[in-house]
């Protein structure tokens, strides 16, 4: 089995379910008592936040490109970021490592046409939302991605004020569902759960559309890419 570099920890919630579901995966496959080959950076995340608030997305792109170096010289095979926001700063990272890169968006992408869909709504922090690089990425996979229409800063919020420090609320939920039959009533024949965090409130059975959920798809991908 290959080496797994994690760079994590944007949020460490969700960094320790990717550990979780690689670990889980890997089993499934080998069967016994195998568990991944995995190296992980975990970030500070607060410093991490503060680049996003101020727009400074080429300087968090050099701290997330220094660590995948340091993952690569450690010996990681494969190299995954845990979070899809900050694949805003993937070409940074690419560009710093010979090593293959598992864009997060890719196998989400692949599940949902493999599924036959094609319009699907998409959560994620305001700046997944917001800006182009994510949904443009599943455009060019041949997607017709919806973002919600309103209510972007309340799920925002709930991402950074809450699931990122392992809060978890019925209120918060009933807002997530919400944005969901928002995006079917517009045609979504699925959600993709496009922030690492997300599935700490929502799974299929709260969610009036499939949920596609990235962290647990990119877990997959990347045993997947370590045992080819
Ligand atoms: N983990 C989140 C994501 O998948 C949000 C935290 C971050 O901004 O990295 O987008």
């Amino acid at each position: 089995m290959k080496t797994i570099g994690i760079i994590g920890g944007m949020s460490w919630e969700s960094t320790a379910h990717y550990y979780a579901a690689i670990n889980r995966e890997t089993a499934a496959r080998l069967g016994g008592l195998h568990s991944a080959h995995l190296l992980m950076e975990s970030v500070d995340f607060a410093p991490i936040a503060a680049l996003q608030s101020a727009g400074a997305w080429d300087e968090a792109g050099d701290v997330l490109a220094a660590s995948a170096r340091r993952l690569e010289a450690a010996g990681a095979d494969l190299i995954v970021l845990a979070t899809n926001t900050m694949h805003i700063c993937a070409p940074k990272i690419e560009a710093a490592i010979a090593t293959q890169f598992l864009y997060i968006a890719e196998p989400t992408a692949n599940a949902l046409i493999a599924d036959g869909a094609s319009r699907v709504g998409f959560l994620g922090t305001r700046f997944s939302m917001e800006m182009d690089f994510y949904t443009d990425r599943l455009r060019k996979m041949g997607l017709d991605p919806l973002v919600p229409e309103v209510d972007r800063t309340n799920l925002n919020a709930i991402i950074y004020e809450e699931l990122c420090r392992g809060i978890v609320t019925e209120a918060s939920r009933a807002v997530y569902v919400r944005a969901i039959e928002g995006l079917a009533a517009r045609g979504a024949e699925a959600v993709i759960l496009g922030c690492t965090e997300i599935g700490m409130l929502i799974s299929d059975d709260d969610s009036p559309l499939p949920v596609y959920d990235t962290t647990e798809l990119h877990a997959k991908a990347a045993v997947a890419a370590a045992l080819d």
